[in-house]
């Protein structure tokens, strides 16, 4: 029975939730009672109600993490300690990844596939790297004269808040805590207010992994509540947000207009997929495209939605890149068979919809796609023909399963398209000539390129935007824990 709709349907309909928030090592409501309510996108239906924590939640999580912090159970802790109970954390989330992979499904409409990889393969996966960086970063030695000895370490940035999206609820905690942790900061982490089950539900296994009372606290609330009292306290050294680009730029303004923490903000995109009129319209190069635009429903940041297709290829390309648009699967996304779940909320399906529809009013051809009637809240991919850059489903991130072609004439034409928005977090190109391929790489303007091949890259690469999509911020690779890290010199005088 494993792996089949009725066993994932059997343990949704006798899974435990946990609902509260997790401060100081331990469940509790919210300090006024307040709660707010879930529910599964697919359905409509109520899951659970769960703590609405707000300023006074946030500030005993701060003060218990600011607490242990000085104390240095944690952040001055071996390191070998802090790899050990990382890597435990990895295990546990394995072992508990068909329940946490369901939690994440029914909360976010997502593919119970989707949510068993990245909740029980990339998640332990990057709990594990992390650990193992622990005990692996090094400071530096600065050359001096035989006068002094001046070194230059690493060091936990205190108490840190990490604000997270709906689109990969667990994924995105975990992207944040596993390198605070392994850095020694406390952190104090704020899930969307549409999806926080599965990442309360982490609580109870870092207390289980032995992760000291008070380094994480899990609070859910609201953005205007929970999300602006991190951004706004007092007591937070740095806060990493992913989210959309109008709700980072509120976290810039919170850094100063509260203690100037340090901001690490992973926002909205506008990607292209460049198809040059070398390459070869293949069952790979149309996998890759039609994964680039509706993964996880184009509720991605890195959603390749423009496709810049060289004019003579774009005929062979429509025709086979709706032939794999017809092989998707939308519907219960505790179905393994199904590929597209649900949008997150009718108001984000509705907005979806309002581009949809702006796209044919604006002169785009929509070839196939759009609403579908149901209880849930689904959309049928969609593809729009004849798009050009000005039109608002060029211009605005979209955040549903909209892909556009655009033909262009030469390379220099897709190389200025691709580079005509305010976005710049991710690229893809194909061609099979070595030489386009790392021009192209080289001169667009955003964080990762991938060449013949839809890819965020992985643990071991810096993820993050250029322009409006993020600040120098990183995260994932080694880059993630400089957003963790204070450096400080230590200059000794000696006498020899
Ligand atoms: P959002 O900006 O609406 O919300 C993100 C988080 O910010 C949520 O926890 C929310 O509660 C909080 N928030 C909202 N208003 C707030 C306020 N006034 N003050 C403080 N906090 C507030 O984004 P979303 O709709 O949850 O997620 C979708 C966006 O996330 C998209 O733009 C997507 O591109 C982006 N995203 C980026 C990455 C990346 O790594 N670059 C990854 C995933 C998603």
């Amino acid at each position: 029975m494993s792996q089949t709709k009725t066993h994932f349907h059997s343990i949704k309909d006798t899974i435990s939730l946990t609902t509260q928030a997790f401060i100081d090592g331990a469940y509790c409501d919210a300090a006024d009672g307040d709660k707010l309510e879930t529910s599964n996108p697919a359905t409509g239906e109520t899951i659970a109600s769960f703590a609405h924590c707000k300023a006074a939640d946030v500030d005993r999580a701060v003060v218990a993490g600011r607490r242990v912090f000085n104390a240095g159970t944690w952040s001055r802790s071996a390191p070998e300690y802090r790899k050990e109970i990382l890597l435990k954390l990895a295990a546990l989330v394995e072992q508990n990844k068909e329940e946490l992979a369901v939690l994440e499904s029914i909360d976010a409409g997502k593919t119970i596939t989707d949510c068993l990889h990245e909740v029980g393969t990339e998640a332990p996966a990057f709990f594990r790297w992390y650990a193992e960086l622990a005990d692996k970063t090094f400071g530096k030695i600065a050359p001096t004269g035989d006068d002094a000895m001046a070194l230059i370490v690493k060091e936990p940035a205190g108490v840190a808040g990490a604000i997270l999206p709906w689109n990969f609820p667990f994924l995105m905690a975990v992207w944040k805590i596993a390198p605070a942790l392994a850095a020694g900061c406390s952190i104090v982490v704020k899930p969307a207010e549409q999806t926080p089950l599965s990442t309360i539900r982490l609580g109870a296994l870092l207390n289980e992994a032995g992760v000291p009372a008070g380094v994480v606290s899990i609070l859910p609330g609201l953005g205007e509540t929970a999300g602006q009292a991190i951004g706004m306290h007092d007591d937070i050294d740095t806060v990493s947000f992913t989210g959309s680009t109008e709700v980072g730029r509120m976290f810039m303004r919170y850094s100063g207009d509260s203690n100037l923490k340090s901001v690490g903000l992973e926002m909205g995109g506008k990607s292209p997929f460049i198809v040059l009129d070398d390459a070869a319209i293949n069952d790979d190069l149309i996998e890759h495209a039609a994964m680039a635009a509706f993964w996880n429903g184009g509720q991605n940041c890195s959603a390749n939605m423009r496709q810049i297709i060289a004019k003579p290829l774009v005929d062979d390309f429509m025709d086979k890149i709706l032939k794999r648009v017809a092989a998707f699967q939308l519907g219960d996304p505790l179905d393994p068979e199904t590929t597209i779940g649900s949008m997150i909320t009718p108001e984000h399906k509705a907005q979806v919809m309002g581009y949809i529809n702006k796209g044919t009013a604006e002169g785009a051809r929509l070839i196939v796609g759009g609403d579908v009637d149901g209880p849930g809240q689904f959309i049928a991919p969609t593809v729009f023909d004849g798009v050009t850059n000005d039109m608002t489903i060029a211009r605005d991130e979209i955040f549903g399963p909209v892909l556009g072609i655009m033909p262009v004439t030469s390379s220099e034409e897709a190389l200025a398209i691709a580079s005509d928005t305010d976005y710049g977090l991710h690229a893809t190109v194909f061609t099979r000539d070595i030489d386009r391929a790392i021009s192209m790489a080289r001169r667009l303007p955003c964080g990762t390129v991938s060449v013949n091949g839809f890819s965020e890259g992985d643990i071991k690469t810096p993820f993050g935007g250029y322009k409006q999509s993020g600040s120098l911020a990183r995260d994932n690779g080694t880059e993630a824990l400089e957003q963790y890290l204070q450096t400080k010199t230590i200059w000794i005088t000696t006498s020899g």
